[in-house]
């Protein structure tokens, strides 16, 4: 309902603000943003600016807080980092007559449709996800529209939060999107939003696709029997269509991606690997990704994330990336000419984003321009030899024309944005052109007039003025007024003087005043059109920034390897485990001074679970992890740390590592132990790996060595499991098993001692530990010499009744409890000189020390 008391301009503030309830519109009233009311309030205290207040109607005053427009994205950065949505309501057209200006909400910004680099990770995809979930089943549909990735998939699983968790954690979603009213178990990473669920219907989502890739059906997106994946990728589109309709454009195919086409890793997995970042930290600096990625540009820094994220499981790919990789170890100058040339490049799949939703700035055009003058070079260094690298080179575009295009429109130093002049080249636009040439003409003309008119009329005194309310004018002192010739048209009458207009003049006159809003409005017009004839290119410019991005990977891949001395493993579909000299890629790189011990991970046939005994701190989550991750990397194509290697393909990695857990809300540590390892048993299939670091520890002993020898068993046992494991323990128990179950075999890491000193050795041997030297730990760790000393008597104790419950005898502890070491009385009886010492003295000394206690 519009109230006719209020001004005019808050009539149209409430219209539009009633279509973002949800959202803080930020108003543009000039040079500001405005915000009112209770988006005020918000900004106001988000961004710590003054609160002030504004006339809306008669006696009415509203909160108001403005920003200035040239620093919005500053502002705009931190609402959104805030998990704040922002609409940007912008002036549209030119102001009329009499009225307000038109405006309109241009886009809404939400934490995953950000398209401002400054607000942007260059080594990172910005998804917005959405997803639609099912009973057992889910939709997950997910884009990033700073590189018009677009994929969707669905998913199946009888632990549906841990799957999505899952997945959701390989993306790390800047933004979810969700229907209203869905709540999903598990805490997701990223934002999340809510949309109303009709948006989310079948009918309307297949129709939102289809219009927007203008096709009948969607079977050749792959989407036929996907009720819930075309619900994921409708309602991203419709959400990007209220949001940010430029960037649809950039959207023109949609992938449907299979997860059964990577190796699955679930959420713990993912985190105790470490992949992309640490555990303690959430650092990048020691994940598997610091050490691997060597890659130079943008999009090959995310690319090469997304390949740790994604182990592949065919081996005719993974044998495809290898070639590749081993291509470029072996072409070492190649390599380093392609990375010389990789380091001019700019982030060309973003920058064809922002050319595309018509967001580019002149500066772009500019890093497009010498980024695509790069190409040529690119290319010839791959023409003489035909290599394993054909492939991905066929989606390499030479984009000639569209370098000529930027080389002819755009000037060789523009200015940063387009509200000044200098963006287009002379020679470009012939309309711009004219109005250079006549505008120049037009002032050299003016400029002369006056000498031209002296001449002319033989009037000495004629002079040519400019005056802000007439323009320019011919001056003539009255005397001469009559003399001038019949075209001066008299403008004003002074006191000595008349003015005098000419037709030409103000011809000339509206030429100079208006050349340089016209040249403004041609340079805007004109770039607009470079930027969209390029966009009818940005199929072949992405293609190219996603082949550059790959060659980046490949290379940086095998720049890892050649300086971290790697070889290429060799992938088979048996499932066969025999790595010989294995090393950890990044424990390796962080031992200072000392040397990192190799170790093989070669599995006998029939082995099925070794079993992994020694003490704490000698290396065996080392080991463990250390394995999973050469699996993994050797999946990904990459070459690994070792001194050779065969690995049949491993569908899934699954890890239980106790050392590093979290707590869990509400969760104990143990509970948290038991779902993850009940996790492992439901899922695991032959052809998985298994990384199981002392489970069973966070119960009393009896409890955790029956669980974990009935794990041993059952993994061992089972039919569809048998399954690749390396158990670590530190239940000695558990060696029997070898005994009793012919897979079980046992290993543990050599232990070195003489002289009373233990020397860890880091060498996993065959054969169970005999001993475990916690206390030697403990000794090392700076505990009390009593306490080590009585430690070392009840493991006596223990020992001979191997391991049984027993009572420890309480006759030790008391004695020495009376003298510990440091114990100052001790001290003193020390230093008593007895022989000096009478007897009464000596009974004085004891009622005195007797009192002490
Ligand atoms: P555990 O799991 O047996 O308690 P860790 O695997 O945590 O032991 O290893 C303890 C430390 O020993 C590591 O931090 C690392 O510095 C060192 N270490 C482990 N394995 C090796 C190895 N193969 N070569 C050299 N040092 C190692």
């Amino acid at each position: 309902m519009i109230d006719d008391n209020v001004t005019p301009i808050r009539q149209q503030y409430l219209e539009i603000k009633k279509q973002y309830p949800d959202a803080i519109l930020f108003f543009r009233l000039g040079d500001f943003y405005e915000t009112f009311d209770e988006d005020a309030q918000v900004t106001s205290r988000e961004l710590d600016i003054v609160l002030t207040s504004r006339n809306v109607a008669k006696g009415t005053r509203i909160p108001m807080a403005g920003i200035p427009h040239h620093a919005a994205e500053n502002y705009l950065a931190r609402l959104i980092e805030k998990g704040y949505h922002v609409a940007i309501c912008e002036q549209v057209g030119d102001q009329p007559v009499k009225g307000l200006f038109p405006r309109k909400v241009t886009r809404v910004v939400t934490p995953g449709t950000i398209l401002e680099p400054e607000l942007l990770r260059g080594d990172q995809n910005n998804y917005l996800v959405s997803l639609v979930v099912l009973d057992s089943h889910a939709g997950i549909a997910y884009v990033d529209i700073t590189t018009g990735e677009f994929s969707t998939t669905e998913l199946d699983s009888p632990d549906l939060p841990s799957s999505l968790r899952a997945e959701m954690l390989r993306l790390k979603p800047a933004e979810i999107l969700l229907a209203e009213g869905i709540h999903l178990n598990g805490d997701l990473p990223g934002h999340s939003s809510t949309w109303p669920s009709w948006r989310f219907e079948f009918a309307r989502c297949e129709e939102t696709i289809k219009s927007h890739f203008n096709v009948a059906a969607l079977d050749g997106y792959g989407l036929r029997g996907k009720p819930l994946a075309i619900r994921a990728a409708g309602a991203l589109l419709q959400y990007l269509q209220e949001t940010q309709p430029a960037a649809l454009k950039l959207l023109n195919s949609l992938s449907t991606y299979s997860l059964s086409e990577f190796m699955t890793l679930d959420a713990a997995t993912r985190r105790n690997l470490e992949l992309t970042e640490t555990i303690r930290q959430g650092d990048t600096r020691g994940s598997l990704l610091s050490v691997l990625d060597r890659t130079i540009t943008p999009m090959g820094k995310r690319l090469m994330r997304q390949w740790v994220s994604k182990p592949l499981l065919d081996i005719q790919t993974i044998t495809q990336r290898q070639d590749c990789v081993e291509y470029f170890v072996q072409n070492g100058l190649l390599r380093a000419e392609l990375r010389e040339i990789l380091s001019s490049f700019a982030d060309l799949e973003r920058l064809t984003n922002r050319v595309v939703s018509g967001s580019a700035s002149p500066r772009d055009l500019v890093a497009m321009r010498s980024t695509l003058a790069l190409i040529p070079g690119l290319a010839a260094l791959f023409s003489a030899q035909s290599s394993p690298l054909q492939t991905a080179l066929n989606q390499l575009y030479p984009l000639a024309r569209e370098l000529n295009l930027l080389q002819e429109a755009i000037q060789e130093d523009p200015p940063a944005t387009l509200q000044h002049n200098g963006i287009i080249k002379p020679g470009f636009s012939s309309e711009l052109d004219q109005i250079m040439v006549s505008s120049a003409h037009a002032r050299d003309w003016i400029s002369g007039l006056e000498v031209a008119e002296r001449e002319r009329t033989g009037i000495k005194t004629l002079k040519v003025g400019y005056n802000k309310v007439f323009g320019y004018y011919i001056e003539v002192t009255r005397a001469n007024a009559e003399s001038v010739p019949s075209e001066y048209i008299r403008k004003q009458t002074l006191v000595n003087a008349e003015r005098f207009i000419t037709p030409e003049l103000k011809e000339y006159e509206t030429l100079v005043l208006n050349a340089s809003e016209r040249i403004h409005e041609i340079e805007t017009r004109v770039f607009r059109q470079v930027c969209a004839d390029l966009a009818s290119s940005s199929e072949h410019l992405l293609s190219t920034a996603r082949t550059v991005a790959e060659l980046d990977v490949l290379a940086s891949l095998a720049e890892t390897a050649s300086l971290n001395n790697y070889i290429r493993p060799q992938i088979v579909a048996e499932p066969v485990l025999n790595i010989l000299d294995g090393r950890h890629p990044v424990v390796e790189l962080t031992l200072r001074g000392e040397r990192f011990v190799p170790n093989d991970a070669s599995f006998e046939a029939g082995e099925v679970v070794r079993v992994i005994t020694g003490p704490n701190m000698s290396g065996k989550s080392t080991y463990l992890r250390q394995v999973a991750l050469l699996v993994l990397m050797a999946q990904m194509g990459c070459f690994i740390p070792a001194r050779e290697a065969a690995i049949g393909l491993v569908d899934r990695i699954f890890t239980r590592i106790g050392a590093q857990d979290e707590i869990h809300a509400g969760q104990s540590t143990f509970m948290v132990e038991m779902i993850e390892t009940a996790n492992i048993l439901n899922h695991a299939t032959t052809r998985s790996l298994l990384i199981l670091d002392e489970v069973g520890r966070g119960t009393s002993t009896y409890d955790g060595v029956s669980i974990a020898w009935a794990m041993v068993e059952y993994l061992h046992n089972h039919p569809n499991l048998r399954a690749r494991t390396l158990f670590a323990t530190h239940y000695h128990e558990l060696t029997q098993l070898s005994d009793l179950l012919p897979g079980v075999r046992n290993y543990n890491v050599a232990v070195s001692e003489s002289e009373g000193k233990v020397i860890f050795l880091h060498k996993i041997v065959p054969g169970g530990a005999d001993r475990s030297y916690g206390i030697h730990v403990a000794q090392l760790a700076g505990m009390p010499k009593p306490v080590i000393q009585r430690a070392s008597e009840i493991l006596k104790q223990l020992e001979t009744t191997s391991g049984k419950a027993v009572r420890i005898d309480p006759q030790a502890p008391q004695q020495m409890a009376l003298f510990p070491e440091t114990n100052p009385l001790l001290e003193e009886i020390r230093k008593l000189d007895l022989n000096a010492l009478s007897p009464i003295e000596a009974l004085n000394k004891l009622y005195e020390w007797r009192k002490q206690f």
